[in-house]
């Protein structure tokens, strides 16, 4: 049985996200094709396992239409929307992910997952991905590390989550005060292997001129470009039409989640 075969989607407890845009990404390829007969796996785990486990518990009225629980079925505009529109109400304090029933969704993906989006966002403790989308339990794909640099492992982490995950937004998410960006303007003399992250965005620092914040978001520009073009299973996706790459800038003031052009 292979990983695509083993991966059924279980997200059947989600209640605070509007039906599914249910966009087909354009072109028969063959990651399309994985996608295609794994439709088929989540519609059948979902209208029948899924079904029969909240059925046992009372809670049945909480599934959802199978195109809403399958969000890997998203159009890479819509997957890309969704995370927007959660960073909207994290804004505005008004965040629905509460009003999902979290021990379902919980039970629910313990076997599998399939998060709509993929998120490489820096390891810093002021950004919690989910909480700044929005997002509960299976739907982000979060990758994080000092800086959102695209290491190697980071590189493999993100492809598992496209290739296999069938993610449909991919944001590389810089922040203000970023420590990482930081101390690689400063290139100063630190310890242990933290200076190891100073070449992955010595690039942006110089692209910059040494400004703090747009050092920050050429990073995020030159991780996601990187990430676009040394990985053939992200170009591949990118070609397909059946993934989004886009940078973006998040402000620890206000909250907000700004696409970077
Ligand atoms: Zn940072």
């Amino acid at each position: 049985m292979s990983l695509h075969d083993s991966n059924e989607c279980r997200i059947a407890a989600c209640r605070c996200h509007a039906p599914a845009e249910a966009g087909e990404p354009g072109g028969m390829r063959d990651m399309s094709a994985v996608h295609l007969s794994r439709r088929g796996l989540l519609r059948a785990t979902v209208t029948g396992a899924a079904a029969g486990v909240l059925a046992g518990t009372g809670l049945g009225g909480l599934l959802v239409p199978s195109a809403a629980a399958d969000e890997s079925m998203l159009s890479p505009e819509a997957a890309l929307q969704r995370l927007m529109d959660g960073n909207e109400r994290f804004v505005a304090r008004k965040l629905s992910f509460l009003d999902e029933d979290l021990a379902i969704l919980q039970a629910n993906t313990v076997e599998a997952q399939f998060p709509f989006a993929s998120v490489l966002s820096c390891a810093d403790s002021r950004v919690p991905v989910e909480l700044l989308f929005d997002q509960s339990i299976g739907h982000v794909f979060v990758n994080r590390v000092a800086g959102n640099i695209a290491t190697a492992e980071i590189i493999a982490s993100i492809e598992y989550g496209v290739a296999v995950l069938g993610t449909r937004a991919l944001m590389v998410l810089g922040h203000s005060g970023c420590g990482a960006v930081s101390a690689s303007i400063s290139a100063g003399a630190v310890p242990g292997q933290i200076s190891a992250l100073y070449p992955y965005i010595r690039p942006a620092v110089d692209e910059a001129g040494g400004d703090f914040v747009e050092s920050i978001k050429a990073n995020a520009r030159i991780q996601a470009r990187l990430l676009s073009e040394s990985s053939p299973v992200v170009a591949e996706a990118l070609d397909g039409g059946t993934l989004k790459v886009v940078a973006a800038y998040y402000d620890l003031a206000s909250g907000r989640v700004s696409l970077l052009g």
